[in-house]
């Protein structure tokens, strides 16, 4: 993908503090960091998410993601680690080239997870999983 920053990073046209690479994924520092430390992880090939990445990439991307995670808390000495993904752009995905973010997370950093709702009554969520569970 010729326009694609990520795909831009992993061929090195484009600099960035990289923290890991091996011949099929890239990992380096998010410019704009929610936390310091803040890394994204990617296949160097370019897929835009995570309906579209090979199960072989995904599984190894998996793996990758757990051995970057124990060494972005031990090297910013970290309290905790959110894993995310943001698929399409109704879930805040900006860069439509797949990857996961690693966020190290402190001790009252002040940041807060999505405000959880209630169903509207006790029947919705057995519906709701009847559709999810027809969508396989
Ligand atoms: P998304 O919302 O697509 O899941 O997240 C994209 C992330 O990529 C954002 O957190 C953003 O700060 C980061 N980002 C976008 N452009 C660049 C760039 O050129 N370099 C680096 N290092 N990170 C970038
Ligand atoms: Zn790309």
């Amino acid at each position: 993908m010729n326009d694609c920053v990520f795909c831009k990073i992993a061929q090195g046209e484009i600099p960035a503090d990289k923290i890991y690479e091996d011949d099929n994924f890239f990992a380096f520092l998010d410019i704009n960091p929610v936390n310091y430390g803040h890394a994204l992880v990617t296949p160097k090939n370019h897929y835009e998410n995570i309906y579209s990445l090979p199960d072989e990439i995904l599984c190894n991307i998996g793996l990758l993601v757990k051995k970057i995670s124990i060494a972005v808390k031990q090297g910013v000495n970290a309290n905790g680690i959110n894993i995310i993904m943001n698929n399409d752009g109704a879930a805040g995905q900006i860069v439509p080239h797949a990857h996961f973010h690693i966020i190290p997370r402190f001790a009252n950093d002040g940041l807060w997870h999505w405000p959880g709702k209630s169903y509207p009554n006790k029947e919705e969520p057995a519906k709701i999983a009847e559709k999810i569970k027809g969508s396989f």
